[in-house]
């Protein structure tokens, strides 16, 4: 049994992924190279599971065992200890990279790799260790503890043992594992991509206010969030690395980055996370960014 896990990354995906296993009995160490972004991790755990003991998802008996489940480190030497290491860092390829050649030195021979990637290459990623066939997707989904999905995705070279190994843990989480293989941005965002893009395009041509388009596509595709409120909520610049990613392979216009979006991240406009993006999130309740 893997009783300690190492979540490499703090941010909206690593604090929710540290949360779903400290829920599920193991000991995590989450890592970041931020403070701020670790203790802004934790204190969204305990934001979210506090609504999940109010919910009644949570005997509230356990609130402070589950929390106290999960340390905070700033040095990747704490992932040492591990049999399981998932990495949520940023969407950048050179990083992750740099990440797991640095895991592959630092972890235990047995230890399995996953990767929490978008759209980034398993087999390549793998290709950074001596053990490629340990290095597996974990593909989450956000927010964690609410999506059933985990979207396992085997590198070429990922073996048979890790890929159960990972699905069985999925499962332990109490998440739906689905298996795909490694291909620019698997299935969950090959499929998501284009829609998100040409909403975007949409925006950028004038067809409709981004309000439009989500309420076209909420009220009249029954989707649960418009686009452009997913877009916000994914973060705009994980979208432009997965943009990035799947257009350098596919040279398609459906996966190119939109200018705007460009745009929009020059400006410092990451969605949600940095308070605006295609609406603003400075007051109550999300406006229009007026300055689209
Ligand atoms: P985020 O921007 O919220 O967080 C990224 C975190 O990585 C930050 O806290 C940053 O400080 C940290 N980081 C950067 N370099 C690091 C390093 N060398 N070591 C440790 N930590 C480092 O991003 P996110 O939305 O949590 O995305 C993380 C990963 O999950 C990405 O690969 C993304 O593609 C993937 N993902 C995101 C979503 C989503 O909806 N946002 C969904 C599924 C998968």
């Amino acid at each position: 049994m893997t009783d300690r896990v190492a979540v490499v990354g703090a941010g909206q995906m690593g604090n929710g992924i540290a949360h779903v296993f400290a829920q599920s009995g193991f000991n995590v160490v989450m890592i970041d190279v931020s403070q701020e972004a670790l203790d802004k991790g934790r204190a969204t755990v305990a934001k979210n599971i506090e609504r999940q003991v109010k919910k009644g998802i949570i005997p509230p008996e356990q609130q402070v065992e589950i929390l106290s489940r999960i340390d905070l480190n700033m040095d990747l030497d704490a992932a040492g200890e591990a049999s399981l290491i998932i990495e949520a860092a940023s969407e950048d390829s050179g990083l992750k990279y740099r990440i797991f050649t640095d895991l592959d030195r630092i972890a235990k021979p047995a230890a399995v790799l996953a990767t929490n990637t978008s759209s980034i290459s398993i087999t390549e990623i793998g290709r950074r260790t001596s053990r490629p066939d340990k290095v597996i997707g974990m593909h989450f989904m956000n927010p964690v503890p609410v999506m059933k999905l985990v979207e396992i995705i085997r590198g070429l070279a990922t073996s048979d043992k890790t890929t159960k190994y990972v699905t069985d843990i999925a499962t332990r989480l109490g998440k739906t594992p689905v298996e795909v293989n490694d291909y620019p941005g698997f299935v969950s965002n090959r499929v998501l991509m284009p829609m998100i893009n040409e909403a975007i395009f949409a925006v950028m041509e004038g067809v409709g206010t981004p309000e439009a388009i989500d309420a076209v596509m909420t009220l009249g595709m029954n989707h649960p969030m418009g686009p452009l409120t997913l877009a916000d909520f994914v973060g705009l610049d994980t979208l432009g690395s997965i943009c990035d990613v799947l257009f350098d392979e596919f040279r398609e216009r459906r996966f190119a980055h939109p200018p705007v979006l460009r745009k929009m991240l020059s400006a410092g406009w990451y969605g949600r996370k940095s308070g605006k993006g295609f609406y603003d999130y400075s007051g109550e309740s999300p406006q229009l960014n007026a300055a689209l």
